[in-house]
């Protein structure tokens, strides 16, 4: 049975509920536990868990010290293009928003590759929009190909594919496939998701088990939090991750957790986790999987990054663009809307306002805009070693 059959029968509000009720004792209890269920993860998130911070700070850190090191991955997101055919009504690509779009050439891609690689990047994560017109399985297999000898760790952020179309990317390269459920709220998916193959909960929620099919061996997972319960979308992330852990065995598994951040658009989060419950969660998730990478995006600020490196996180960005040409200015001569599928061309008024150096929209604004340099010194500082590479491909080289 795939996950998309198991959570149809899956309650995560009772275990909301328990959250909700749990008391000191019952927290108390669950962190003296040597492994988790899921409703000990309920409690860790719990209300009443908050008051032990500092006890689920320290074992997360001491479990994170213990199965990783005093080690930070670090990537870059690399994005490819910025055309979409869903709308996402927290998204700025949606389809109905009149940005500047662009698809890199493989060329581009590659150009900006260089870049990353110029600034340290070993390990990238290749991110799109969906569009099948703009970017096809081709182009992807095409650019993963052309950055193989010179990344040696490319992941994918981009639309589910089926099976038979992540093979010729899997046999150009690639090894992670990353692909957040957003919400596991089916209501408010249904909502968020108004137009575009998007909509399809189910198919979306089987793309890690697809994508482990088909010879991905790193998966990454998570719900964008801002959208439903935090709570809510917290359980059934572990619930997907303990299933991945179980069924997925050999790939390695990653859990994001990132917050919704300003885009084009203007949508507000309809939900809120403050900065005090992220750290409570980043605990929770470690303390549940000792052996699942932790992702933090530039979404955060710097403050809050830095104060998160020693409890649990595993993987970060740093310096990162959301817009496709965003580490060279490439492609920004091809600055174009689309409408439709089709290509509108920008007249010589929106050129003059794109200004001196134009560039395409991205996907939402970034709120640690420090260098990769400076975060790598901040990681030294905090006494981790920053690490460029994949975790395999740094032990293999
Ligand atoms: S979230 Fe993804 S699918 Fe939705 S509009 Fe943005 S890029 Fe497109």
């Amino acid at each position: 049975m795939g996950f998309a059959t198991a959570f149809k029968s899956f309650n995560p509000s009772a275990l909301v509920k328990q959250s909700l009720g749990a008391d000191s004792t019952t927290v108390h209890r669950t962190l003296t536990k040597s492994s988790s269920s899921l409703a000990d993860f309920a409690h860790l998130i719990s209300p009443a868990a908050v008051e032990f911070l500092s006890p689920l700070s320290l074992r997360s850190q001491q479990l994170t010290q213990q199965r990783f090191g005093k080690v930070i991955r670090l990537f870059a997101p690399l994005y490819l293009s910025n055309e979409c055919i869903n709308n996402c009504k927290y998204c700025g690509f949606s389809r109905d928003n009149p940005i500047l779009r662009v698809t890199l050439s493989v060329d581009e891609v590659l150009k900006e590759a260089r870049e990353l690689l110029s600034q340290g990047f070993r390990n990238i994560l290749l991110v799109s929009g969906e569009h099948p017109k703009f970017v096809s399985t081709n182009y992807m297999a095409d650019c993963v190909r052309a950055l193989h000898d010179v990344i040696p760790s490319i992941s994918l952020e981009v639309g589910p594919m089926e099976t038979n179309e992540y093979r010729p990317i899997v046999a150009a390269g690639a090894e992670g496939l990353v692909v957040y459920q957003e919400t596991y709220d089916r209501d408010v998916y249904t909502d968020m998701h108004t137009a575009g193959p998007k909509r399809d909960f189910d198919w979306r929620l089987e793309t890690a088990e697809r994508a482990y099919n088909t010879g991905f061996r790193r998966l990454g997972i998570g719900a964008l939090y801002g959208l439903s319960d935090w709570r809510y979308e917290a359980i059934c992330v572990a619930a997907h991750a303990d299933y991945l852990l179980r069924n997925c065995w050999k790939a390695q598994l990653t859990i994001s957790l990132p917050r919704l951040r300003p885009c084009a658009g203007e949508f507000q989060p309809l939900t809120h986790i403050t900065d005090r419950e992220l750290v409570q969660l980043v605990c929770a998730f470690r303390i549940m999987f000792p052996d699942v990478g932790l992702v933090l995006s530039t979404r955060e600020p710097a403050r809050l990054r830095d104060g998160l490196i020693p409890l649990g996180i595993t993987l970060m960005s740093a310096g990162s663009h959301t817009e496709p040409g965003g580490y060279t200015g490439a492609g920004k001569q091809k600055l174009h809307h689309t409408q439709r599928g089709r290509i509108i061309e920008l007249g010589a008024s929106e050129w003059a306002a794109a200004g001196p150096d134009p560039h395409a929209t991205g996907q939402f604004d970034i709120a640690d805009e420090r260098s990769p340099s400076e975060v790598a010194n901040l990681i030294r500082r905090l006494g981790y070693e920053p690490v460029w590479k994949d975790w395999d491909a740094a032990l293999s080289a």
